[in-house]
C-alpha cells in the first residue's frame, strides 16, 4: 500500500472518532459481541485463510480464532469500563476522573498468532472507545482484512476499523509517525521495538510494546515429571516454537537431569511440527542450529531440517546461560537444558536473561511455587503447567519483553487516559 492511502486510512478512522466515542456503550457492546459471534460463524474460512497464510495446522489455527472472538467477547462486556472516579478534596469542590479514549490507535502485528494478536489489541482498543488502524505482517494479512470485513457487516460504522497493508519499513512506520495517530500497540521483533521507540521518543507518543522472549521453565526433583516433561515439549513445539512465550530454556535439578531429558527427548521426539512461516525465517532457525553446534552443545533430539522449511524438534544439552544458543530468541522449536543445583541458582538462571516474559515452575512443594514464581522476573508466570494463558490475564513483558499490557481488564488502562475535573461549587446565595 502506498504512503497515501496510510493517511486516508488514518484520516477515515479520525473523522469516525467522535461518533463511536459517543456512541452509548452498550450498543459499542452490541457491535463487538456480534462481531465475537461472527467470527465463530466464520470459523471455517478464518481457519482456512490462516493456514493457508501460515502453514500451521488447522486445529491450533482454530484455537487460536476462538482466542481471537473470545477477546471480542469479553471486552464487549466491559465496554462500560474504564470509568472514573469521585474524589474527597474540599466540600466547595466537585472533583472526579474519567478516562477518556485516545482516539486513533495504530496496531502492528506480527505473523505467528495474525487475527488473534490482532484481535487482542483491537478489541479492548475499541471497547475503550477508541478507532484503529491495524497493519498486519506482509506474509499474513489476510484474516485481518477479512476481520474488518466482517465487523462493518456486522454494524461497526466505517472507519472505526481500517486495515493497511505492507511493508513494516514504509507502512508500518507511518502509522508511527503519522500525527494523528496517538498511541500504538506494536507486537514483534526487539530491533522493530526499539525502532518505533525512537520515533515515539520524538513524538511523545505512548506505547504497548509486545517484544520477544526466552522464558525458563524450571523442573525441581520433586515435580510429576511425566506430566512436566509433556509441558515443557509442548512449551518449545507448538506452533513450531514461533511463539512469544515459549519455554525455550528448561532448568533442570541436576539430580534428575539425564532421566528427565531422556522424557522430554522421548516425547520430542514424537512430535511433528509445522513449518517455519517463511524461508527467511527457516534460515535464522538453521542459522541458530549452527551456532548452537559451534558452541559444543549436544542435540540429544532433533537438529536437522528438512523439506517443506520443517525443523525437527530439537534439545541441546552441554549449554550454558552465556551461550547464544541460551540467551537469544530462536523463534523454532528449539531447547536447551540447564541444569542447577539449588533453587536459588534455578532463579538465577532464569533471570539472567534481557527478556522477562514467561517462565513457569514445575514442583510439588506449594511454599516453593510461591518463592520462584515471585521470584521470576516476568510478566506471567505458570505454576505446574506452561501457558495456561486466558483472554482475562493481563499479558506483557519485563526488560526487553516489553512494557504495557495486553488482556484482562489492565488492557483497557492502556488503551484509555486519566483526565481529572474540578468542579467549583458557589455557596448558597
Ligand atoms: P517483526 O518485528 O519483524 O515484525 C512485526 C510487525 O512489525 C510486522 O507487521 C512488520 O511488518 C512490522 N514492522 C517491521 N519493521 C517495522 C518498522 N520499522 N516500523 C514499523 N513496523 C514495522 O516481528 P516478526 O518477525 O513478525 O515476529 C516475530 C517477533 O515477534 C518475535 O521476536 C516474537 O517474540 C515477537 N512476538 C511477541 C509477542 C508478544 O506478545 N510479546 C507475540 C508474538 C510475537
Amino acid at each position: 500500500m502506498s504512503l497515501e492511502a496510510v493517511d486516508d486510512a488514518v484520516r477515515a478512522a479520525a473523522a469516525a472518532a467522535p461518533g463511536w466515542r459517543h456512541l452509548a456503550s452498550f450498543d459499542r457492546g452490541r457491535v463487538l459481541m456480534a462481531i465475537a459471534r461472527r467470527m465463530v460463524a466464520e470459523i471455517d474460512t478464518l481457519v482456512a485463510l490462516e493456514s493457508a497464510d501460515t502453514g500451521k495446522p488447522a486445529a491450533l489455527a482454530e484455537a487460536e480464532i476462538r482466542g481471537a472472538a473470545e477477546y471480542f467477547e469479553f471486552y464487549a462486556s466491559l465496554v462500560h469500563l474504564p470509568a472514573g472516579d469521585v474524589l474527597d478534596v474540599r466540600p466547595d469542590l466537585h472533583v472526579y476522573t474519567v478516562r477518556e479514549p485516545y482516539g486513533v490507535v495504530g496496531v502492528i502485528t506480527p505473523w505467528n498468532l495474525p487475527l488473534n494478536q490482532a484481535a487482542r489489541a483491537v478489541a479492548p482498543a475499541l471497547a475503550a472507545g477508541n478507532v484503529v488502524v491495524v497493519k498486519p505482517a506482509e506474509a499474513t494479512s489476510s484474516t485481518t482484512v477479512e476481520l474488518a470485513r466482517l465487523a462493518l457487516e456486522e454494524g461497526l460504522p466505517a472507519g472505526v476499523l481500517e486495515v493497511v497493508v505492507g511493508a513494516g519499513a514504509t507502512v508500518g512506520t507511518a502509522i508511527v509517525e503519522h500525527p494523528l495517530v496517538r498511541k500504538v500497540a506494536f507486537t514483534g521483533s526487539v530491533p522493530v521495538g526499539q525502532s518505533i521507540g525512537r520515533i515515539a521518543a520524538e513524538r511523545i507518543l505512548p506505547l504497548t510494546l509486545e517484544l520477544g522472549g526466552k522464558s525458563a521453565n524450571i523442573v525441581f526433583a520433586d515435580a510429576d515429571l511425566p506430566f512436566a516433561a509433556a509441558e515443557a515439549v509442548r512449551a518449545f513445539t507448538t506452533n513450531a516454537g514461533q511463539v512469544c512465550s515459549s519455554g525455550t530454556r528448561l532448568l533442570v535439578e541436576r539430580s534428575i537431569h539425564d532421566t528427565f531429558v531422556d522424557l522430554v527427548a522421548s516425547a520430542a521426539a514424537a512430535v511433528t511440527t509445522g513449518p517455519m512461516i517463511t524461508e527467511k525465517q527457516f534460515e535464522t532457525v538453521r542459522h541458530y542450529l549452527a551456532v548452537a553446534a559451534e558452541e559444543g552443545t549436544k542435540a540429544v533430539v532433533g537438529g536437522a531440517t528438512g523439506p517443506g522449511r520443517m525443523v525437527e524438534p530439537t534439545v541441546y544439552t552441554g549449554v550454558t546461560n552465556d551461550m547464544r544458543i541460551a540467551r537469544e530468541e530462536v523463534f523454532g522449536p528449539v531447547l536447551v537444558v540447564i541444569p542447577f543445583d539449588t533453587e536459588a541458582e534455578a532463579v538465577a538462571i532464569a533471570n539472567d536473561s534481557d527478556y522477562g516474559l514467561v517462565g513457569a515452575v514445575f514442583t510439588a512443594d506449594i511454599s516453593r511455587a510461591f518463592r520462584v514464581a515471585g521470584a521470576i522476573e516476568a510478566g506471567q508466570v505458570y505454576v505446574n503447567s506452561w501457558s495456561t494463558q486466558s483472554v482475562q490475564m493481563p499479558f506483557g513483558g519485563h526488560k526487553a519483553s516489553g512494557y504495557g499490557r495486553e488482556k484482562g481488564i489492565e488492557a483497557l488502562n492502556h488503551y484509555s487516559h486519566v483526565k481529572s475535573i474540578s468542579v467549583r461549587i458557589e455557596a448558597a446565595g
